[in-house]
């Protein structure tokens, strides 16, 4: 099966098209056909190293997908091959094949495409967990998102939108704001004026933003915490910069201000949480409340062309890679 393999650490030019032999399932696992894969930028830091898990190479990347169920390992129960499903977790999505354990696997409306399922499942479950689980946000509170015309940002939009938030988008540029606003955004900025934090406060009458997802880091890391209202929550979902941050945690005291990491992975493998999510989430997907936007698509031979893509700033919604 074709597959695309890296053997060191690097950019997109160390993605190689390999021919790989096809995986079979083993206990508890599912053999499935990838339809379409979603590009993430945790494959771009994973590929290159810097994830927050260790790479180890050689290794097919991609965390999510969406396709049909080819063969059940030994012990799998409740699914059927020939299914459309979407999976989420770990590594190998960027092939022909791919196979994930049982629990990966997500039953998705059959009215979505291949390529809004591939979508859905890291940036939306990212978006609950950030919004609801570490920030529990309250209806009517501001949240201000970074990066908002991304795969996560939309995501985020269309989420704190479902949880009655008002919204604060930021990206950088005037065609990305534009989507914001179709998806609910009720205050647009771009991120590149000099004005920004006096452009927050303006928006939010003085009272600053209860949450913000952080996901550049980096030098702005510091205008970010000055956005926050009193006992806000600024959340550390990602470093998109790939540059350090400083604070000064004493400066937390007199706002009664929160700083709260927030990574996916872990709440992949707690039940509970995941299906408090499922119940939230799928619901609104399958109702048409929330729909994943689709960005650039490329083939699988492209990878190399799709990371630096992403990697340019080009993008809006999920860039999806298709055997
Ligand atoms: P996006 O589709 O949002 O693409 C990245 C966006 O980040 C760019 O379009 C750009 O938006 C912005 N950006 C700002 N600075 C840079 C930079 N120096 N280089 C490149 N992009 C930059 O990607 P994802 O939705 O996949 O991820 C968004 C962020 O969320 C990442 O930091 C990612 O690591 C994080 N994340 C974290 C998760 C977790 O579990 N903690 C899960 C999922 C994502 P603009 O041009 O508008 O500024």
């Amino acid at each position: 099966m074709k597959a695309i393999q890296v053997q060191r650490a690097g950019g997109p030019e160390v993605l190689e098209l390999t021919d790989l032999p096809k995986p079979s399932p083993g206990p508890g696992q599912v053999l499935i056909r990838v339809e379409a894969a979603g590009l993430n930028f945790a494959d771009i830091l994973y590929v290159a190293g810097e994830y927050l898990v260790r790479t180890r190479y050689p290794t097919v990347p991609g965390m999510e997908f969406a396709g049909f169920i080819e063969a059940l390992g030994e012990g799998v129960e409740g699914l059927q091959p020939g299914a459309r499903v979407a999976a989420l977790g770990g590594s190998g999505a960027f092939a022909e094949y791919a196979v994930v354990p049982a629990r990966s696997v997500l039953p998705l409306p059959p009215q979505m495409s291949a390529a809004e399922a591939a979508a859905f499942p890291v940036s939306y479950f990212t978006a609950y967990f950030a919004l609801r689980t570490q920030a529990r946000a309250q209806p009517g509170e501001w949240v201000l998102i970074q990066a908002a015309a991304g795969a996560l940002g939309t995501a985020s939009i269309q989420i704190a939108k479902q949880m009655g938030l008002r919204v604060i988008a930021l990206a950088s540029s005037e065609e990305k704001l534009a989507l914001c606003r179709r998806l609910g955004a009720d205050v647009t900025l771009l991120n590149t004026q000099d004005s920004l934090l006096e452009a927050v406060r303006n928006a939010t009458e003085g009272h600053g933003v209860d949450v913000l997802m952080e996901v550049v880091g980096g030098a702005g890391f510091a205008q970010s915490l000055r956005m926050l209202a009193y006992r806000g929550r600024l959340l550390v979902i990602g470093s998109a910069s790939r540059e350090m941050a400083q604070m000064h945690p004493v400066g937390l005291m007199k706002g009664n201000q929160s700083v709260i990491g927030v990574w996916l992975t872990p709440f992949l493998s707690d039940p509970a949480e995941m299906q408090a999510a499922v119940d939230f989430l799928l619901p609104l997907v399958a109702s048409g409340q929330i729909r994943p936007v689709v960005g650039e698509r490329f083939k699988l031979e492209e990878a190399a062309e799709a990371f630096r893509f992403v990697l340019s700033r080009k993008n809006t919604g999920k860039v999806i890679l298709e055997p």
